[in-house]
């Protein structure tokens, strides 16, 4: 299988520039911008002193996770690293602040500055390092993410110089790389890693690990999306891959099904209050056995809020005959 997930759905590749009324201001509210992180650690609640600088207790651990692969933890999204004979390609890169840590991490496995750089999307807990790490290495993502970190300011020396639209092939470490596109999941540029030899996957933001996800539907994304792109990934694995989530702990195959179980049912929970007019309730009283799912970054609150943004944008869509449709 040369594509991971070209038999899935088919994408909409087309980078969404207008928002509905509605969608804007959820978006507003649920700011997570090249600028606001996609996560907000739980430990925003920092004392007066650590203020002005946010990261300025972050350490950054490492895991050995299979063959050459390794995954590196800190703030921010989830670092993937293959470190090996033709040297060091990496899977994010989270914030420019911490690129000094990071690189030591990487020289603490017996790395260099790495030679490539894959951007799972375009997130700025995620692409933050790009101007360090772009400086040195090539920087490779989906052409969305191209244009959005265009669009957000970003650096040019942080600017991927390989774009794809489905997906694409490195060949490093003695792996097969599979690189490969989901569309409109968690937002509209978002891919997968998969370390072919060694069978271990980085999801991105697709998968937060024991935890409701954040879906940046302004910038492309829908809860029906990832939902449908993580069935077919979960078609594709074998059941001993190991799976390095966007944030959360290593995880496995179970996991994964799991999560994707949870954030099924909690939007069906969703439809049926806002169908029933019980919407208040289930704001209040919460998703009961999965209600732990909701601490941090995305509370059962905004996870609501996000379901129903979907829904809102997918039925205006819906409502409007789609541009590609005239003929
Ligand atoms: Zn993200």
């Amino acid at each position: 299988m040369s594509n991971l997930l070209a038999a899935v759905r088919p994408g909409r590749h087309g980078v969404a520039t207008e928002r509905s009324g509605w969608s804007a201001i959820v978006g507003a509210l649920v700011a997570c911008s090249f600028l606001v992180a996609c996560e907000q650690p739980a430990d925003t609640a920092e004392p007066a002193a650590e203020a002005a600088d946010p990261f300025a207790g972050v350490e950054i651990t490492s895991t050995h996770v299979a063959g050459a692969i390794h995954v590196l933890e800190g703030r921010g999204g989830n670092i993937g690293l293959s470190v090996g004979s033709d040297g060091v390609l990496m899977v994010d890169d989270q914030f420019a602040p911490l690129a000094d840590r990071i690189t030591a991490a990487i020289e603490s496995l017996g790395g260099a500055l790495p030679a490539y750089v894959l951007n799972t999307h375009y997130h700025g807990d995620h692409t933050g390092g790009n101007p360090i790490f772009g400086a040195n290495g090539v920087v490779v993502a989906h052409e969305n993410v191209r244009v959005r970190l265009v669009s957000s300011g970003m650096a040019p020396a942080g600017l991927p110089v390989v774009t794809y639209d489905d997906g694409i092939q490195l060949h490093f470490n003695g792996e097969r790389i599979d690189i490969s596109h989901l569309p409109n999941g968690h937002t509209d540029g978002d891919s997968v890693v998969w370390f072919r030899n060694a069978n271990v996957i980085h999801l991105g933001d697709h998968f937060f690990n024991g935890r409701f996800p954040y879906v940046d539907v302004p910038s492309g994304g829908s809860v029906d999306g990832l939902i449908a792109n993580l069935e077919g990934v979960l078609e594709m694995l074998p059941a001993d891959t190991r799976i390095i989530p966007g944030h959360g702990a290593l995880a496995t195959v179970g996991d994964l099904r799991a999560y994707v179980t949870v954030v099924r049912e909690s939007q069906a929970m969703v439809r049926d209050a806002v169908a029933g007019g019980t919407i208040g309730d289930l704001e209040r009283d919460g998703f009961g056995q999965w209600e732990d799912w909701g601490s941090g970054f995305i509370s059962t609150e905004r996870w609501i809020a996000i379901v129903r943004e979907s829904d809102a944008v997918a039925a205006n869509a819906a409502a409007e005959p789609a541009a590609e449709d005239a003929p």
